[in-house]
């Protein structure tokens, strides 16, 4: 029989995890699978961690793996994704946004010879803003990207084992994982679904972490940017260039006087502009060398439950004296 892993990431979601732990379970129990869970806790401080510990103990097919801290939700995917070992792992959130329902949906498209099945949402029960902004991303995302990433397709996805090992193999620490998903290639498939509205609660992903996020998958999948402060150079210094034949032609030819200070003011603070743009846009991706070049573990495991074998890479566990749950 097949094996199917299922990652969750939760950061303070006790009110919500027995519903969604009851629904996980009944979706994978209807499948052909031999399944596993794995919630990955993000280093939550409300009563997660106890509840997870009372899944694992329930049901040695749980398996958790705390972080030592909140990494943010990227980071906590991808520590439950090294941690797989089945045939096939799914993603989904873990505020029941992502209905587990729809796994079987998943699976038949991988049975099918689908290396990657990913769920496309096809109306978002969000506030209107966020809705925009979401809508924005991924169009901005699919334009600017020299890979092809599919539009509105977030986390909630099936992957074959093949293009988890190769995810797994990324060794980048700014990870936006559906990125890294289209980036592997392979035979993708989309699967449209309704996203439900988040079951309990507000959302855990702040508004500066999904801005940190989406400039993640921005620098990390294009150079775009960078090729924008050239093209603007080229543009500027073609209208530059006009412009001093007009003042040539002004003092030499025709011979009036020139009344410059406007012009030379807005011209002095356009370009000061244009350059603090650039410097700016270098800096960002200095920054993410840095960040890279630092070499850093990505995230750092506290303790585990139920996993054996492969355990979450790249750091951990801590031994330090604390209470394991
Ligand atoms: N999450 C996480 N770490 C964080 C923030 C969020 O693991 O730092 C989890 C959260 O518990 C949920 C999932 O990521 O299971 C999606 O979070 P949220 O619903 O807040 O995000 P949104 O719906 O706004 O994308
Ligand atoms: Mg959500």
């Amino acid at each position: 029989m097949k094996t199917l892993d299922a990652v969750v990431p939760v950061y303070n979601e006790d009110a919500i995890l027995p519903e969604l732990h009851r629904r996980l379970v009944e979706a994978l129990a209807g499948l052909p699978c031999q399944w596993r869970i794995i919630y990955v806790d993000d280093g939550s401080r409300d009563r997660t961690p106890e509840l997870l510990a009372d899944f694992a103990s329930d049901d040695p097919r749980v398996a958790v793996i705390h972080l030592s801290r909140n990494f943010g939700q990227q980071l906590a995917i991808s520590a439950g994704l090294a941690a797989t070992e089945a045939d096939a792992v799914v993603l989904l959130d873990g505020d029941l946004q992502d209905p587990p329902e729809v796994i079987p949906l998943l699976v038949d498209k991988w049975e099918a010879g689908y290396d990657v099945v990913y769920a496309v949402k096809r109306d978002r029960k969000e506030a209107l803003p966020k809705r925009i902004l979401f809508t924005l991303f991924y169009r901005i995302l699919r334009r600017l990207s020299s890979v092809d990433i599919p539009a509105d397709a977030g986390n909630f996805s099936l992957m074959d084992r093949s293009v988890v090992d190769v995810i797994n193999t990324m060794p980048e620490r700014d990870r936006y994982v559906s990125g890294l998903r289209a980036y592997v290639g392979g035979r993708q498939v989309g699967v449209e679904f309704e996203r439900a509205p988040r079951y309990a609660g507000q959302p855990r992903q702040s508004p500066l972490k999904l801005i940190r996020m989406a400039t993640d998958a921005f620098f990390a999948f294009s150079e775009l940017p960078l090729r924008l402060a050239t093209i603007m150079g080229f543009v500027v210094s073609g209208v530059a260039f006009l412009v001093l034949l007009n003042v040539l032609y002004q003092k030499l030819i025709s011979g009036a006087a020139i009344i410059g200070w406007a012009s030379t003011m807005t011209s002095i603070l356009f370009l000061g502009g244009i350059q603090l743009i650039a410097v700016g846009v270098i800096g960002e991706y200095i920054g993410r060398i840095y960040n890279e070049a630092k070499g850093r573990p990505a995230w750092v495991v506290g303790s585990s439950r139920n996993l054996s074998g492969r355990t979450a890479e790249p750091a951990g566990p801590l031994h330090g004296k604390r209470d394991p749950a």
